[in-house]
């Protein structure tokens, strides 16, 4: 017999977290998230809600939120270069998103809509994170850095690509990271460049500098991403080493590129990583499970962190429900390893498409791009609604739900 307030502590406040805390506080547990930020934050990157993670959004009533904060893209252009136009075309018909129905919003307003829907029901410790973890039998013994000292049935890590918790209970990163041999800068600019609602790309091989106006406002996210053979180890802790790095990989580059050097000079935002994926064998260890990019991050190439993140925390919460936590991990990776997979593995189709590493490549690619552009929109991507997400079982959720179908 498995009593009804069993505790849980998420760790991290991003996507997967408040979406996980959402759907355990339905089947009937004690939810405390812990978040190393002071605050949410908002605004920030768009981020795309796709295919069967439009599901788990229509299910947690913030669909009609989202749908209003819609960024509505509408132009993507590719420059060569010399900053020549190759093609301009819908962004859907690049990323495969389906117009009218999957959502780009911003990733601020997304975390914001997540947070209201269960910040009344959970309980959520800000400027705080877990310090140690111990698994001595029938529970979790947590310290956190605040100096609190707590016991849980369960710890889940939400804590994005470089998690902790997954540190904590797997070991070093390096184990689960898969490289895919380039790096980005991403920050903020001021829009002197009229754009509206539109993404202008410029590629040489292997580098690729874009403008993103999500909006009409006076910012651009400006991206700068290149290939490098081995991680830049030494530039990721450093931001001057981050700055230098890509200043002299973008030395000569035309276009828009010089100035945008110079705005990452001043940039307060700046966020420089690899791009790269986490895969393994198993996401959960004992009492302790990972969801979200802690325990399968498809990079960005893919556009489906977002959608991996929330598909994931519905089916590990919905495999809780009236499980224990060995069955209940369990029947989680069971049920969605396969769905993970497929999407982590459109990643070479990503980054083909936007940035082809040689010259050829880059020829075909445009040759591509070109034929697209005189092409309708499709139907979106197989691997975006490959799973159909079981219904929930009951309100208070003692029952698991039915088994998920594969499309
Ligand atoms: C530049 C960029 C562009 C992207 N573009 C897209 C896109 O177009 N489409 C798309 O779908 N996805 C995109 N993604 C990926 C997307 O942001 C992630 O896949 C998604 O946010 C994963 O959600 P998550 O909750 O697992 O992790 P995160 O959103 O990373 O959230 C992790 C949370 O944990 C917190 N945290 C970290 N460490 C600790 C700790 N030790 N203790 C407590 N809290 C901690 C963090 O502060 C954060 O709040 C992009 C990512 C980047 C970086």
């Amino acid at each position: 017999m498995i009593h009804t307030e069993r505790t849980v502590l998420v760790s991290g406040a991003g996507v997967a977290g408040p979406a996980l805390a959402f759907w355990l506080n339905r089947y009937g547990f004690a939810v405390t998230v812990v978040e190393k930020a002071g605050t949410l934050r908002s605004g920030g990157y768009p981020i795309d809600v796709r295919g069967t993670a439009l599901e788990v959004v229509r299910r947690m009533g913030i669909l009609p939120r989202l749908r209003e904060a819609h960024i509505d893209l509408r132009r993507l252009t590719f420059l060569d270069g010399d900053g020549g136009e190759v093609a301009s075309l819908h962004p859907h018909k690049v990323t495969g998103g389906v117009a009218g129905r999957d959502l780009e919003v911003r990733r601020g307003d997304l975390t914001d809509a997540l947070y209201a829907a269960v910040r009344d029901d959970v309980e959520f410790l800000f400027n705080d994170s877990i310090d140690t973890l111990d698994q001595p039998g029938d529970g979790v013994d947590v310290t956190f850095r605040g100096g609190g000292r707590r016991t849980f049935d369960m710890v889940v890590g939400a804590d994005g690509l470089h998690s902790r918790t997954r540190e904590f209970v797997f070991g070093p990163e390096e184990q689960f990271h898969r490289y895919l041999g380039h790096c980005f800068a991403v920050f903020t600019m001021r829009n002197t460049f009229g754009l509206s609602h539109e993404t202008v790309m410029w590629n040489s091989p292997g580098r690729a500098a874009a403008l993103y106006a999500v909006g009409d406002n006076d910012d651009v996210h400006a991206f700068l991403d290149f290939a490098h053979p081995e991680p830049p180890s030494d530039a990721f802790r450093n931001p001057e080493a981050q700055r230098e790095l890509v200043a002299a990989v973008f030395a000569d580059a035309g276009w828009e590129v010089p100035g945008m050097l110079a705005a990452l000079r001043d940039a307060d935002d700046l966020f420089f990583d690899a791009v790269s994926q986490i895969r393994m064998p198993r996401w959960s260890s004992g009492r302790v499970a990972l969801v979200g990019d802690a325990a399968y991050a498809p990079s960005f190439l893919t556009g489906q962190g977002t959608s991996l993140a929330l598909v994931g925390a519905y089916m590990l919460a919905g495999s809780l429900a009236g499980r224990e936590h060995a069955a209940g991990f369990a029947a989680y990776e069971h049920s969605t390893r396969e769905f993970v997979t497929v999407n982590q593995d459109q990643a070479g189709e990503g980054g083909a498409t936007l940035f082809p590493a040689t010259a050829r490549a880059l020829e075909q690619r445009n040759d591509m791009l070109r034929n697209l552009s005189a092409m309708p929109s499709g139907e979106g991507r197989p691997a975006h609604s490959a799973l159909t997400l079981p219904a929930v079982g009951g309100v208070g959720g003692r029952q698991c739900f039915s088994s998920p179908r594969w499309s």
